[in-house]
């Protein structure tokens, strides 16, 4: 048995997970970023942890094959280098490069969201189909492509952006610069501000008291959705329309089999994929919608560390038979 790490870095939090070959977690630590306390700490850090997996989960360490980390922001997987990660603070690190140096096997990395949704392709809600466009819904909004068993990248590894398309009559600044972006509305944060302007006008709803309270959240909205309440069937309606209008530009594009809907928004479910497939029974050639499955991610909580592992075990072996590729 051969094992992958994969390592999801988070801005709060590092998640380390020991992987075997069938995309199995065998365990997984978590540990605080800290990464105020700089580059070199996180990536000892890193290194520890995956010697303590092997330790802790009885594995043996001369089993593995490579590791592959997700890192937020703009990556260039084929250097293995972090361009930029602001929530990281992290401004063209040598990670693979340097990771490579304290583990003494290939480092692989890539976006977060990238990794993710690779994770989905290969060992979760798209396996066995060949196009996978993964959609994550946090705090913004972020998709990618899995066309294969391959990462589709586009020119400057740029492709996905779909969270900064411009929607018709949005007018709210986005942090990208530009103003009504898909991810402004399709979001928590969007969700969330869709709620306060609403409530601020006057509108009666049951998110009055967490709005009063300071701590109106996405969740509530969907809570309040059940509850049969307006407003919030109205925000998710609005939501769930313009996040089909942006899926029909990818849809389109890449007439893909599976669209897996992760991140914290794939717990809003039906409640956003309804009026989305409403969206798209109306803006979407039909040929396209009946090869097409919409699902909800499988692998919530684990998919990065399992996508990042996936695709260090792809990457290894790429580079294994052709001598290509990192490190
Ligand atoms: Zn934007």
């Amino acid at each position: 048995m051969q094992y992958m790490v994969g390592i999801d870095v988070g801005g709060t939090n590092i998640v380390c997970g020991l992987v075997n070959e069938r995309y199995e977690l065998v365990g997984k630590l978590k540990r605080p970023t800290e990464a105020a306390l700089g580059v070199d700490h996180v990536l000892d850090k890193i290194a520890n942890m995956i010697g303590e997996l092997f330790v802790q989960f009885e594995a043996d360490r001369t089993r593995l094959l490579a590791v592959g980390a997700g890192i937020p922001g703009f990556i260039d997987p084929e250097r293995g280098v972090s361009i930029f990660a602001s929530n990281l603070k992290w401004h063209n690190v040598d990670v693979s490069g340097r990771l490579n140096a304290k583990v003494g096997v290939p480092v692989f990395i890539d976006n977060d969201v990238r990794m993710y949704v690779y994770g989905e392709a290969m060992s979760g809600a798209g396996r066995g189909a060949g196009v996978v466009h993964g959609v994550t819904i946090g705090t913004g909004l972020a998709a990618a492509t899995v066309v294969q068993g391959e990462l589709y990248y586009g020119s400057g590894f740029m492709a996905g952006e779909l969270g900064h398309i411009a929607i018709p009559g949005e007018t709210t600044p986005c942090g990208c610069g530009l103003t009504g972006c898909l991810e402004t509305v399709v979001s928590a944060t969007g969700i969330v501000r869709q709620a306060k302007q609403a409530l601020e006008r006057g509108r009666e709803s049951l998110l009055r008291g967490p709005y009063e309270r300071g701590e109106l959240s996405a969740a509530d909205v969907s809570q309040a959705y059940d509850e049969g309440d307006a407003l919030a069937i109205e925000i998710m309606e609005y939501t769930g329309q313009v996040l089909g209008t942006g899926l029909s530009y990818s849809i389109s594009l890449l007439s893909p089999d599976v669209i897996v809907i992760g991140g914290g928004g794939a717990m809003a479910g039906d409640r956003l994929l309804k009026p989305v497939r409403e969206t798209l029974s109306r803006s979407v050639y039909h040929g396209y919608l009946e090869r097409l499955t919409i699902r909800q991610g499988e692998l919530i909580d684990d998919g990065g560390v399992i996508g990042s592992a996936a695709f260090a075990k792809s990457r290894a072996e790429k580079l294994r038979q052709t001598g290509e590729g990192i490190i």
